[in-house]
């Protein structure tokens, strides 16, 4: 049985996405922030992953914490076997125009969005070269590819995971190790539901679908991006944004 760990996999796209790799028949790690509130919904996530008939179980990391993410590959590495998907999906975001921007909440966004892609995928590439074979997708934004105001910190993140994807896609798909990104639109989760309604309005204006993307419009395109189906597929970034930049 094959393995996916999902970072950040308690809420929003993180658990869809567990839930849809449980559903193709991947046995979950589910990542969560060291909260008594993540922890718990958390183990729920889990226990739905459980209801598609694999194994799942949930690991406690903060993974802006290199020494987090050791003790937590080596602990799904004991736990399964192998790691064969990685999910690099916690985010954080903290906006405010540059001017306004504290230095502290700038560092704390390129810690958790982009170190973590760093810390993670350092430790679990050399599993999946020993495996001879593994999946690496990165959650990126569109952010990343066009930018947006009061998300200096955020945009940067998102634009360093793009290149951080395929410079891995460079470096290691002579091990058989497939790395690309998604960068989804606007969807409806934790993170866009505290927006206020006149600027959800005002973003919708320029989605060719004029609405929301769904978690699950997210886990689908992850689901292909792991499976066999792309197989021959690296270093790319695919935007999931109901046609955003057109
Ligand atoms: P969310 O806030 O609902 O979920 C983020 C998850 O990351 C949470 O479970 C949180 O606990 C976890 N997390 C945060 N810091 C962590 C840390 N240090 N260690 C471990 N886990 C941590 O947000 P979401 O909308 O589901 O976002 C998921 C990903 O998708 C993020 O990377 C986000 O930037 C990206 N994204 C979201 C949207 C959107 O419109 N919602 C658009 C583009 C990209």
């Amino acid at each position: 049985m094959a393995t996916a760990l999902i970072t950040g996999a308690s809420q929003g796209i993180g658990a869809c996405i567990a839930k849809r790799l449980a559903k193709d028949g991947f046995d979950i790690a589910v990542n969560h922030y060291p909260s008594d509130s993540d922890r718990e919904k958390a183990v729920a996530v889990a226990e739905e992953c459980r209801a598609f008939g694999v194994k799942a179980e949930i690991f406690s990391a903060d993974v802006s914490k290199f020494a987090d993410c050791e003790t937590m590959v080596k602990s799904v590495k004991d736990t399964f076997g192998s790691i064969d998907a990685l999910v690099n999906n916690a985010g954080i975001t903290k906006d405010n125009l540059m001017a306004r921007m504290k230095e502290e909440d700038y560092d704390a966004v390129i810690a958790v969005n982009q170190k973590s892609v760093f810390n993670m995928m350092k430790l679990v590439c050399p599993v999946m070269m020993k495996q001879k074979k593994g999946k690496i997708v990165n959650v990126s934004s569109v952010a990343g590819l066009y930018g947006n105001p009061g998300q200096v910190n955020y945009s940067a993140s998102k634009a360093a995971i793009i290149g951080m994807t395929k410079t891995i896609a460079k470096e290691y798909g002579r091990k058989n190790i497939t790395c690309n990104a998604v960068a989804p639109g606007f969807i409806h989760t934790p993170m866009t539901d505290v927006l206020s309604d006149e600027l959800k309005a005002k973003m919708l204006d320029a989605v060719a679908l004029r609405r929301y993307g769904e978690p699950e419009e997210i886990a689908s395109v992850v689901s292909f991006l792991v499976s066999e189906d792309a197989s021959y597929v690296t270093g790319q970034v695919i935007e999931i944004s109901g046609g955003l930049s057109m």
